[in-house]
């Protein structure tokens, strides 16, 4: 099982430079989502004219699902400055491969907890770290995309777009350098890197706000 946990406010607000289509994951129940504080959140954004359109669907980790369920809201998504997605890591991944060059955001961070995950796409997969990356990598997760983990990568060792510990497999910061730089989004590699806070403090936090029922273990 995992938690998702909504980012600060002032950090979701400030994610999309304008007006923002949401898409909501309510998919599986190994994954605990904080419904009703992102519906508050969500409806505050929508009455301050920032949001183009909602979605509320379940597996947006399944790309053929989520393509199913974004074909109705094409115009809101063309009109939007970013999409914000409300989900696991993997969701995020997902919605950002599919939508190309469109801007995607992670409100949430996601954190782990013991028990069983659910169907993840090997080509998505969310390590659970946490303070979740991927708004300063273009959707992809560099703690499962790169063989070493890096956050401010690429390490000496790329070569030829591929990955010094497994040449079969791309290199992880190859593709986020191709993903941003089509998004024209560079810049944002000039951030100083941040440590990335694999404290325990949250975990625990959190946890003790999840309903109990949330994780029970069901047979
Ligand atoms: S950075 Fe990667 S591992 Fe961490 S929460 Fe985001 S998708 Fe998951
Ligand atoms: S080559 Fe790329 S994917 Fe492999 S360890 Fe280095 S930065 Fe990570």
């Amino acid at each position: 099982m995992l938690i998702t946990q909504l980012k600060d406010k002032d950090v979701i607000t400030s994610l999309v430079n304008g007006v923002a289509f949401i898409i909501n994951c309510h998919g599986c129940k190994e994954i605990y989502f904080p419904e009703e504080e992102a519906k508050v959140l969500q409806k505050e954004m929508a009455m301050a004219g920032k949001v183009s359109g909602i979605v509320t669907t379940d597996y947006i980790c399944n790309p053929d699902n989520l393509k199913l369920q974004l074909e109705a809201y094409k115009d809101e998504i063309e009109e939007a400055d970013g999409v914000l997605v409300f989900s696991c890591g993997v969701g995020v991944q997902t919605v950002a491969e599919v939508l190309g060059d469109k801007h995607v955001y992670a409100a949430c961070d996601t954190l782990q907890l013991p028990g069983f995950q659910g169907v993840t796409p090997l080509e998505y997969d969310c390590g659970q770290c946490g303070e979740c990356y991927l708004n300063l990598t273009g959707g992809i997760c560099p703690i499962t995309a790169c063989s070493k983990s890096l956050v401010n990568g690429p390490c000496g060792g790329t070569k030829c777009g591929k990955c010094e510990v497994d040449p079969t497999m791309e290199c992880g910061w190859e593709r986020i350098y191709q993903r941003l730089k089509a998004q024209n989004r560079l810049d944002v590699l000039k951030f100083p890197t941040r440590m990335h806070d694999f404290s325990t403090d949250m975990v625990t936090k959190v946890t003790k706000e999840v309903p109990e029922e949330a994780t029970e273990v069901t047979e």
